[in-house]
């Protein structure tokens, strides 16, 4: 057993203190701090007792993100730390698609998901049999999921993409014949990226969308402009195209991190969920966030109390189990994906063979 690391209210505190989002849900004082802290302590004690490990999304509320997280990243950057932890438990603070993706490729270990909200409009717009039925009217495509899926239909597909790799994907992929899913706006931008590019394939896509992401428009940039004219705008690939045609850059949410910590602007609009504009107020405190961003109301379901019960008595909802048949083909699509990533070029197989 690893032996806890406790922390004071007031080391919470310095890590909080500069975020300023989300009304009162993302606003700290010591004092709250000073109530948040037993339970950030039992969590600290619990996860060195079980051998825990805990991943936790960017979109999540801060005093998870900087009270209790192992590792803080998006989906493509935590499906990695959950292939090299050596704990026996992860406990995934994030949506259900993010925790299945963990036990795909953690078969042995417990997956545990405390979202109280488990959802997502992106990865519940389609089922494994909406993909059946696109092969059979698209057979000769090689049919390409966001990692925002479920795993039966990651399993259904040939290659998984995240938001900061499917432009280099989609090009390296040996046919000139794709199908996307699940978002539509995704697509898109993706059709018009190949375009930019040069890269000649006829990309079909599915119609989801993500509510947070679709919520910005391109006026909402023209606003901004006008009134912060040297602020940089930056959005993610899961808005529309005229929003992401307007923006100063386009990428996952690592990648705007990374964008912003090498830029030298002083201020930055940032759309996409308001974990990422929480992030830079705490991480990045000479520079300023100007606008508004939005809440996903699935990953700010996760709270303290649920990650500490998890520990010890996990609900049957909350633990991740996936068919073995299931999680092997779905870790098919996962393994492409990192062999892309990788620069290599993998054999294409069929899901469905
Ligand atoms: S922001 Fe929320 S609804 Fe949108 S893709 Fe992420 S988890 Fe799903």
């Amino acid at each position: 057993m690893s032996v806890a690391i406790q922390m004071t209210a007031k080391d919470l505190y310095h890590r909080l203190r500069n975020i300023r989002v989300g009304g009162s849900v993302c606003q700290y004082s010591l004092k709250k701090c000073e109530e948040l802290i037993p339970v950030v302590n039992e969590i600290l004690r619990l996860k060195a007792e079980k051998n825990a490990v805990i991943l936790v999304h960017s979109y999540v509320t801060p005093e998870i993100v900087y009270g209790v997280a192992d590792f803080v990243g998006d989906s493509y950057k935590l499906s990695k730390d959950a292939i090299n932890t050596s704990a026996k438990v992860i406990v995934f603070v994030a949506v259900r698609f993010m925790g299945e993706t963990a036990k795909i490729l953690n078969p042995d270990k417990e997956v545990l998901v405390p979202a109280r909200e488990q959802g997502c409009t992106l990865a519940d717009c389609v089922t494994a049999a909406d993909v059946r039925r696109m092969r059979e009217k698209y057979p000769d495509h090689t049919f390409v999921c966001y990692v925002n899926t479920t795993a039966e239909v990651k399993a259904e597909c040939d290659v998984c993409v995240t938001s900061a790799n499917v432009y280099k994907i989609v090009e390296a992929i040996p046919n000139d014949k794709i199908y996307f899913l699940p978002d539509k706006f995704m697509g898109i931008n993706l059709v018009n990226e190949m375009s930019r590019r040069g890269i000649d394939k006829t990309i079909h896509f599915w119609s989801g969308s993500c509510y947070v992401h679709e919520e910005y428009t391109r006026e909402q940039i023209f606003k901004i402009r006008s009134e912060y004219p040297e602020a940089k705008i930056i959005s993610h690939p899961e808005c529309n195209a005229d929003v992401v045609a307007n923006s100063d850059f386009v990428g996952g949410t690592e990648q705007m991190l990374d964008y912003m910590r090498k830029s030298p602007a002083r201020q930055f609009l940032m759309l996409t969920e308001c974990g990422l504009s929480s992030r830079l107020q705490s991480e990045f405190p000479d520079k300023e966030l100007v606008g508004s961003c939005t809440l996903c109301k699935y990953m700010k379901s996760n709270a303290l109390e649920d990650i500490r019960r998890v520990l010890t008595s996990p609900r049957p909802a909350e633990r991740v189990e996936i068919a073995e048949g299931v999680r092997v083909r779905a870790q098919k699509s996962l393994e492409a994906m990192f062999r892309y990533a990788q620069g290599e070029v993998p054999a294409v197989v069929r899901a469905c063979e």
